[in-house]
Formats: C-alpha cells, sequence, structure tokens
C-alpha cells in the first residue's frame, strides 16, 4: 500500500496505528488537520475487509471533519478513529479500555466521540482511561444524544434554503419530505411540525414511519417514491448517496436539505443539482449540530451555547446560497472554497 501517497491524496496530516494483541486492538487515529485546534471525530467500530480498507476510511472521514467542524468555526481540526472490529469473539469492555490508553497516549490531540458501531457505554469505558472523549452519559457532564442537535441545525438549513429559493419567511405550509426517519429523522419531523410544516416521511422500517405519522401527522410513502414526491423540500436523512443516477432525474423539490451524510453519490451529482436548479444544503454545513454539541463538551457542556451555535447553521447556509448564486457554482463547490479560504488563512502547525 501507497501510504504516503495516500496521505497526500487526502492533503494530510498524520496517522498512528496501534495494535494491542492481547485484546485484539486493531485501531487508527487518522488527523488531517489540527490549525484550527485539536483534531475531533467519531470511532467507527465496524468490520473491514483490509487493512488499507480501515486505513483509506480513516483518511475519507477524517478530511470530512475538517470540513465539517471548519465551517461551523469550531475551534477544532478534523479527526477520526477506526477499530477494526475482530472476527472472532472479544472482550468489549477491554478492548474498549485498550483503545482509551491509546487516545490518552495522543495527549488531547486527538478527542473521540460516537460514530458507527460505538455507543455511549463505549465511551463510558474510553472515559475510565482519558479524558479525551466526548458524547459520554448527561449524568458525568456529557452532551448525551447528539441528534437533536443535528435535526434542530437542519430545521435551520431548511429554513434558509426556503428562504432563499422560495421567498417564505418561515415553514408554515412548506410540504417537506423526509428520507429515513431514524435517530435525526424523527427529530427533524418534531421540529418541522413544530414550525406548521407538512410533513411526508419514508423509511424501511414501518414502525418508524408509523410513530411519525402518529406523532406528527406525516403522510407515509414508499422507500422508491420518498424522492419523487412533489413537494418543496427533499431531505435525505437515511444512508449517503440518495443522489444519485436513479434519483436525480427524478427529483421533483425545488430544494434537497437533510442529515445524511455524503449525500451525494458523485460530486458530479451535486453539478447536476445545480443545472437543474435545484438548490442543495452541502451535507456537512447543514448537518453539523451534533458535532457543534461535542464540541461544547470539551469545554465543560452547556446545551445553551450549543443551541445557540446550532442556530447559526441559518447563516451559514443562507451565506453559501448567496455565493453560490452570484458565481454560479454548485452549492458543494462552494462551501469547500468558504472552509479552503479560512483553513489557507492559518499556518499549518
Ligand atoms: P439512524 O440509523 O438512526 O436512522 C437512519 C434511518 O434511515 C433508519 O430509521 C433506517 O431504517 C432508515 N433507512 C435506511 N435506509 C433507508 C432507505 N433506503 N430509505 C428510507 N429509510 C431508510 O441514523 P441517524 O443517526 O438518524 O443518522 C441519519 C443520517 O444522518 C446518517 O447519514 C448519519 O451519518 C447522518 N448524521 C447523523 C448525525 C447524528 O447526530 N446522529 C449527525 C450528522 C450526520
Amino acid at each position: 500500500m501507497d501510504v504516503f501517497g495516500k496521505l497526500s491524496n487526502y492533503d494530510f496530516g498524520e496517522v498512528h496505528f496501534r495494535l494491542d494483541k492481547a485484546t485484539q486492538l486493531k485501531a487508527i487515529v487518522a488527523i488531517h488537520d489540527s490549525r484550527m485546534g485539536p483534531a475531533l471525530g467519531g470511532c467507527r467500530f465496524i468490520e473491514y475487509d483490509t487493512d488499507e480498507a480501515a486505513y483509506i476510511d480513516a483518511l475519507r472521514l477524517a478530511r470530512g471533519m475538517t470540513y465539517k467542524a471548519a465551517l461551523a468555526g469550531l475551534a477544532h481540526g478534523g479527526g477520526k478513529s477506526v477499530i477494526i472490529r475482530p472476527k472472532s469473539r472479544f472482550d468489549r469492555v477491554a478492548l474498549f479500555r485498550a483503545f482509551g490508553r491509546f487516545i490518552e497516549d495522543l495527549r488531547g490531540h486527538y478527542i473521540t466521540a460516537e460514530d458507527s458501531g460505538t455507543g455511549l457505554e463505549d465511551m463510558e469505558i474510553i472515559r475510565t482511561m482519558t479524558k479525551h472523549v466526548t458524547g459520554i452519559d448527561p449524568s458525568h457532564g456529557g452532551s448525551g444524544d447528539p441528534s437533536p442537535f443535528t435535526a434542530l441545525g437542519v430545521r435551520r438549513g431548511i429554513e434558509a434554503c426556503v428562504k432563499f429559493k422560495l421567498g417564505k419567511p418561515d415553514l408554515k405550509g412548506v410540504h417537506v419530505a423526509v428520507q429515513g426517519v431514524g435517530h435525526v429523522g424523527y427529530y427533524l419531523c418534531k421540529e418541522l411540525h413544530g414550525a406548521g410544516a407538512k410533513i411526508t416521511v419514508a423509511d424501511i422500517d414501518p414502525h418508524k414511519s408509523e410513530r411519525a405519522r402518529r406523532e406528527f401527522g406525516a403522510a407515509i410513502v414508499a422507500i422508491d417514491d420518498v424522492p419523487k414526491v412533489e413537494c418543496d423540500v427533499f431531505a435525505p436523512c437515511a444512508l449517503g448517496a440518495g443522489i444519485n443516477d436513479v434519483t436525480v432525474p427524478f427529483l421533483q423539490a425545488p430544494i434537497v436539505a437533510g442529515a445524511a451524510n455524503n449525500q451525494l453519490a458523485e460530486p458530479r451529482h451535486g453539478n447536476d443539482l445545480h443545472s437543474r436548479g435545484i438548490l442543495y444544503a452541502p451535507d456537512y454545513a447543514i448537518n453539523a449540530g451534533g458535532l457543534v454539541n461535542v464540541a461544547q463538551e470539551v469545554r465543560g457542556y452547556d446545551a445553551a451555547a450549543a443551541r445557540a451555535q446550532t442556530l447559526k447553521i441559518y447563516d451559514t447556509i443562507y451565506d453559501i446560497c448567496e455565493r453560490s448564486k452570484r458565481l454560479n457554482a454548485p452549492t458543494y463547490k462552494v462551501a469547500d472554497m468558504m472552509v479552503e479560504e479560512k483553513l489557507s488563512a492559518v499556518a499549518r502547525k
């Protein structure tokens, strides 16, 4: 594997590896950029076919965190950790304690949090070994579930898009189709319902769609139909790559704005949306509320301050919309440019 070539491709940075045979820990901490402050980002714990796949995943995700944190105006750089899930039986407590020691050895240069495959219980185990961990239990001064904050930021982002594209000052009567009503999608429906929006949902889990119908009066459509709903806003809140060759031609909404990470299957789909006149809220700009919330935890958790900062996502999204119009450039490129401007103003450490 071309280790340094890959680092160069992703414009890194530094990477740390730890093998602990006794617990089967195989972990990678990727610190993409720490110009803005200590790197902050979640710990992914999933199976990988190869070590190389885990390494690339860590690099890709860490780079994304630099962009998300910088655009949200946080004093943090981007990092991510990946633990390769053992294929044989393992002791979860021992493994996450070993991971905690690894994080402690990095002395706060990287701060970890939850991600796919990890949860609050794992953060609590890590906490026994290091203080450089967020997303811990509120009873221990942690910030708890980030999803309500992510949803709040997405609602604010949708409001900015609706104002910019449709000239409406609020969401009363605005029709939003939400794809995926899991953690964030559920709270987003709650926010939208509170703001007087009309909601349509789709989820592969019928119980989740049904809950949205019961609690927020949402209409339910089939999974394949949700991108085709005639509505004002399509809100992808399920998995990534929802904006792709199949869905782009069918989109009816003038706005795409949702919580999912990596919504564009490829960057060219962002160009397609732009040429079709569909306003796209860049994913890492609109879904930063959860990160804002855990970043607050680093300084001693203050929910009101986290909320106030999350509300500012409106301004960021509106700014992106204005620049995109002025430059006639796709919004995802504008967001990247805004981050690169911010980063280049600060010298690398
Ligand atoms: P989740 O797993 O709780 O919810 C995802 C939901 O999507 C589930 O209910 C699932 O059944 C449904 N789903 C899966 N495939 C679907 C499909 N094809 N069509 C319709 N529904 C489908 O996850 P989450 O925490 O709510 O995160 C949702 C998205 O937002 C992810 O992309 C995540 O990376 C991103 N995100 C989450 C947070 C957060 O605070 N949780 C923060 C930033 C970004």
